[in-house]
């Protein structure tokens, strides 16, 4: 029977990772279980910084955005002196699986930890950007999608009252999953992601044919789209219509904080509660994730970023709605 585990939150924060370190702890706490808190990651266990976790530690935190473990990105876990410390103060601690939760990289980290020290480590999935395979759902993402629709909203009523263009940069790198999604919801006239090549060109066409009938326009970019960001299309639509009044927007870090929803909260509880009932059944390297409603664990090694592909259809509908 297990009996100490360690917990920590690594790489990019996420709202809800607080719901889920009080999942966590509370399942641990009830099964008799003893809980280290590694405090800003991997940097936690190298420098063996952790608090004991109570039932307290956790009180008021459910409805709370970032993380109380805080969180960090470890140069010196990649290294071979910081990953050997690492492994000596889990062996001291006497602690015998962990939960990560954190994205692609930290479990990459995890893999690399596991090849040096006997122990079952299981991962929550935290960030906003969804685009990990092993699970529908990932800590941060609703809530992040929900901040996003409120600021186009305000945008668009300022947007009308002015009759201008705003463009919008939104977090996702890699994926435009945020910019996808809120695009549709936010009702926006036009869509900039990774997964959709050309746009840029589709974005010409599309400005060619606005006239000034419509008050308000607003344009999505994933940050990570091929078009350079949200300054570059905006000099491009100018270039095009010149006549038209345009602002751009930056939404930023506002995108990564904030209360989580609902269904942010329900989600993270989920899989931090299977992660503490996993470690007790000898589960081990391996991402509890939500698939179809159901709880699903997929080894690490297959847990790597993906690109949501975008159907024709898709494209067409967004097309069509934004018309
Ligand atoms: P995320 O978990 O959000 O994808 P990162 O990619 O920055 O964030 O990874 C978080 C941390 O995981 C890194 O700072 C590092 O400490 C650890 N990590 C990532 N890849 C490896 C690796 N190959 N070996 C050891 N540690 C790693």
């Amino acid at each position: 029977m297990i009996k100490r585990i360690g917990i920590l939150t690594s790489g990019g924060d996420a709202p809800g990772m607080n719901a889920c370190i009080r999942a966590v702890v509370r399942t641990a706490l009830y099964n008799n279980i003893e809980l280290l808190g590694y405090l800003r990651g991997y940097d936690g266990i190298i420098d063996n910084q952790y608090v004991v976790m109570q039932r307290e530690s956790v009180s008021n935190i459910i409805h709370r955005g970032g993380t109380v473990l805080k969180t960090a990105r470890s140069p010196r876990f990649m290294t071979p002196a910081g990953m050997q410390q690492a492994v000596n103060n889990l062996q001291q601690s006497g602690v015998e699986g962990l939960v990560i939760i954190g994205g692609d990289g930290s479990f990459r980290g995890a893999v690399e930890l596991s090849k040096h020290i006997d122990i079952k480590i299981l991962g929550c999935a935290g960030t906003i950007d969804n685009d990990l395979v092993g699970t529908d759902y990932t800590i941060g993402y609703d809530t992040a999608i929900n901040t996003v629709t409120d600021a186009i909203d305000k945008l668009r009523d300022t947007a009308e009252s002015h009759d201008r263009v705003f463009v919008v940069e939104v977090m996702g790198r890699d994926a435009g999953l945020i910019a996808l999604r809120t695009a549709i919801a936010s009702g926006a006239e036009a869509l900039l992601v990774p997964e959709m090549h050309n746009d840029m060109a589709l974005l010409g066409e599309r400005v060619r044919q606005w006239r000034k009938t419509k008050s308000s326009r607003i344009v999505v970019v994933a940050e990570g789209d091929e078009a350079g960001g949200a300054y570059k299309v905006a000099d491009y639509i100018k270039s095009i219509v010149p006549d038209f009044d345009m602002r751009v927007t930056v939404l930023g870090h506002i995108q990564r904080g904030g209360s989580p929803t609902c269904m942010e909260r329900v989600n993270a509880s989920v899989v931090g509660y299977h992660a503490v009932k996993g470690l007790m059944e000898g589960r081990r390297n391996e991402l509890v994730g939500i698939i179809n409603r159901e709880v699903v664990y997929t080894p690490f090694l297959k847990t790597v970023k993906h690109k949501e592909t975008l159907d024709a259809g898709m494209e067409e509908m967004i097309r069509v709605l934004g018309s």
